[in-house]
């Protein structure tokens, strides 16, 4: 008894007292609110050449040490360091937000610490994930009878829809050998990587000829498919996207979704980055048949600006999705007809899970739905306005017209050969980053190096777009003239 007591002493440390909480608290909502305050004006990049190293120095030890000491090792090895994806005037990768009612959220879902896997285990919790997944399922336009999940992002949301996907057709050990999948050269990479993981290396890749635009060519698919199955093959499954990460661009989803039917092959959307603007009326004129699809993939820690591990895939037929994550497949008959809503665990790779849809009610529920349409809507005026601006700047050359948020362009340098132009842009890039008011970052399309911006924070607005345009300007004119 007294052993046990001397370690209930010890053990008892995980329970912090009222004033210990306040405590704690007080310095963690300190820190947030500095954050906060600075981050209008904090750079988007910042390298340093020891890299956050000090953080070794004070390695995990039997005894804790005070709160403001940790949040010192935190501003100053991994917050003041490195890129900042939360900066209003990162324009690099995918931006992304982490609303400050989305923390509330994961705070109270640490807390409460709800069993979100098993409707049996916490009905509410259920709910409110299914909720959430309802409404964007109303949003992109799919029926009823479809079902999802909230993911921990878009890789694993498009391994889940493949997975459906391969049970659905039954494509498995032999029968993979001879089934289709096509995609373009702008698919995401998360797909090769699904189709590998779901066992699917075997399947038959075509990639599907783009055009001018980065879009598939949606004639070039069904001349592919017929061909295909001529050739004594079956395709399987055609996949979409509904903005490409490198470009942007927004596949014509209604004349590949009518293709796919036509044909009997699984539609599948990669909407991670793209899907969500649905919620604007912009967006849904360029996601046009989007709801054709049987299952597609949206990321509400990219659009809809939540924090990290927020992702989506939606199915049109639950079944579908049931079937291929339920574990006791037998009693499934029934089920769907005898539960009020079904359970994450049954739809998904997860069992226990983080109470992912808290995140994304809190804001939903705090907000309403309008200021994510107009935030959404702005985007793609701020990506149109900064288009139009780099196209009219004596020097720049801009790729297609933004399908969504994101423009490709580069500076086509005067006094070098043409063939230097990937390199000057190369440099240019750099210039940006190492100056780090702003980030933008490149890419490669059609074998040329462009500089490219996406605009998705929501913490991007007219006035750190303009100042991005003038950086962007002048680091050219500089550059041109070294
Ligand atoms: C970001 C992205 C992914 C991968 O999603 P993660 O959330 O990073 O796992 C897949 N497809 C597209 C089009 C994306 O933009």
């Amino acid at each position: 008894m007294n052993e046990i007591r001397e370690l209930e002493k010890i053990a008892r440390l995980l329970e912090p007292d009222a004033v210990s909480r306040q405590q704690l608290l007080h310095h963690v909502t300190e820190y947030a609110r500095r954050y906060l305050e600075t981050v209008a004006h904090s750079p988007a990049y910042v390298t340093r050449s020891d890299n956050g190293r000090s953080l070794l120095d004070s390695p995990i030890a039997e005894e804790g040490i005070a709160i403001d000491k940790v949040l010192a090792l935190l501003e100053e090895n991994v917050d003041a360091l490195g890129v900042n994806l939360t900066s209003g005037r990162y324009l690099g990768y995918i931006p992304a937000g982490g609303l400050f009612h989305a923390a509330l959220g994961d705070y109270l879902a640490a807390i409460t610490n709800r069993y979100a896997g098993l409707f049996f285990c916490s009905p509410g919790a259920v709910r409110i994930e299914n909720m959430v997944l309802r409404w964007m399922a109303s949003e992109i336009g799919y029926p009823s009878a479809s079902a999802g999940n909230l993911t921990s992002g878009g890789s694993l949301a498009n391994l889940t829809a493949i997975v459906a996907a391969r049970d659905a057709f039954g494509i498995h050990g032999e029968a993979a050998r001879k089934a289709v999948v096509y995609v373009t050269e702008q698919t995401h990479h998360c797909v090769d990587k699904a189709l590998h993981v779901a066992g699917l290396d075997h399947c038959l890749k075509r990639r599907v000829r783009i055009d001018a635009n980065y879009r598939m060519d949606a004639e070039a698919l069904e001349q592919a498919i017929v061909a295909d199955r001529k050739a004594g093959l079956k395709p399987w499954l055609a996949v979409a996207s509904a903005g490409a990460t490198n470009t942007g661009a927004v596949d014509a989803l209604s004349s590949i979704g009518h293709i796919a039917s036509t044909h009997g092959l699984w539609f599948h959307v990669d909407g991670a980055y793209g899907g969500l603007f649905v919620l604007c009326p912009e967006g849904k004129a360029v996601l046009q048949g989007i709801h054709q699809s049987d299952s597609v993939v949206l990321d509400p820690h990219k659009s809809l600006f939540l924090p990290y591990g927020t992702g989506t895939v939606l199915v049109r037929d639950q079944q579908k999705l049931y079937s291929a994550f339920n574990a006791e497949a037998d009693y499934m008959e029934n089920i769907l007809d005898e539960v009020d809503e079904l359970s994450p665990a049954d739809l998904s790779l997860e069992l226990t899970k983080h109470f992912r849809g808290l995140r994304v009610w809190l804001p939903l529920k705090l907000l309403g739905v309008a200021p994510f349409r107009a935030a959404l809507a702005e985007r793609m005026k701020l990506a149109r306005y900064f288009y139009e601006q780099i196209k009219s700047t004596p020097g720049f050359e801009v790729g297609p017209y933004p399908d969504l948020s994101i423009v490709v362009y580069r500076y086509l340098p005067k006094r070098a050969k043409r063939d230097d132009a990937d390199e000057f842009n190369h440099r240019l890039m750099q210039a940006i980053q190492k100056d780090g008011r702003i980030f933008i970052s490149s890419t490669r399309v059609d074998g040329k190096l462009v500089l490219r911006a996406a605009i998705l924070s929501y913490r991007t607005h007219l006035d750190e777009v303009a100042e991005a345009l003038d950086i962007i300007r002048r680091k050219a004119r500089q550059l041109e003239q070294e």
